[in-house]
């Protein structure tokens, strides 16, 4: 099933609504079979005497395996989360109520965090049930956050504030990260994250006890640093925010040591 290419609604077939209500109870048993006991099973089915490889942890394990240092991170909210698979939730991007046919399809299937997964993704359907296109939703298994979008910053009344934009620019790009952002509510999180960041950066930085310029340079010079972490996406939202306190907030910022 190459669903991750299909780009228009009408060739969007694995919504369920639309059919007749017996065929979709048919439809979501027999899939939610394979998700619930077949998936869950200690041993892949067997299949001409070969066992499968099938089964959640076998997933879990590729999964892993395939990203390697990124398992400490969820790749939706870059939050540092346990490395323990059971911590870690394994979402149904496109809801399973709504496409079972998507209930296994690996491209729908990615390891989020539980706060992502349960306390804001919910049942959320990016797609609408199949009424959005494809290519109007950030999908979060081929296009990453960290990848696809700028964080910029504002301050109003001495609070810093995230906004998301898209890294190219392009107003479609735009649209499907605030679609993103409405269901992941990440520009609210990684605001309330950041006033955490500015403690820590204004301590370090009133430690050093340096004049004005060397402050700067010095700060500069950790920016930098942080920046060449690009193994770590979770330093991506304090690495843009230190940038923006070097270049932009400055002057406030070294005044308020
Ligand atoms: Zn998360």
């Amino acid at each position: 099933m190459g669903f991750d290419r299909t780009t228009t609604p009408s060739r969007f077939f694995f919504s369920v609504p639309t059919l007749p209500a017996e065929e979709q109870l048919i439809v979501k048993e027999l899939f939610n079979y394979f998700y619930e006991v077949v998936f869950h099973r200690k041993e892949g089915p067997s299949i001409n005497g070969h066992s499968c490889e099938a089964t959640r942890d076998q997933f879990s394990s590729a999964y892993y395996q395939a990203n390697g240092g990124l398992t400490h991170v969820c790749p939706i909210c870059l939050h540092r989360k346990s490395n323990a698979i059971k911590e870690n939730d394994l979402e149904h991007y496109f809801p399973k109520a709504v496409y079972p046919p998507l209930i296994l399809h690996p491209s729908n299937l990615i390891f989020i965090c539980r706060d992502c997964n349960e306390t804001y993704k919910g049942v959320c359907d990016a797609l609408q049930g199949g009424k959005k296109p494809l290519d109007r939703v950030f999908r979060p298994y081929r296009d990453t956050v960290k990848e696809r979008a700028e964080v910029a910053f504002r301050r109003e009344a001495n609070t810093d504030w995230v906004k998301l934009l898209a890294a190219d620019g392009i107003a479609d790009e735009q649209e499907r990260i605030e679609n993103f952002d409405l269901q992941y509510k990440l520009e609210k999180r990684w605001s309330s994250d950041i006033a955490g960041i500015f403690e820590q950066i204004r301590t370090l930085c009133a430690g050093w006890g340096l004049p004005k310029e060397e402050t700067r340079k010095k700060l500069r010079e950790k920016c930098e640093d942080l920046q060449a972490l690009s193994g770590f996406p979770d330093k991506f939202v304090e690495s843009a925010y230190m940038k923006w306190l070097c270049e932009t907030m400055f002057d406030a910022f070294y005044d308020n040591l």
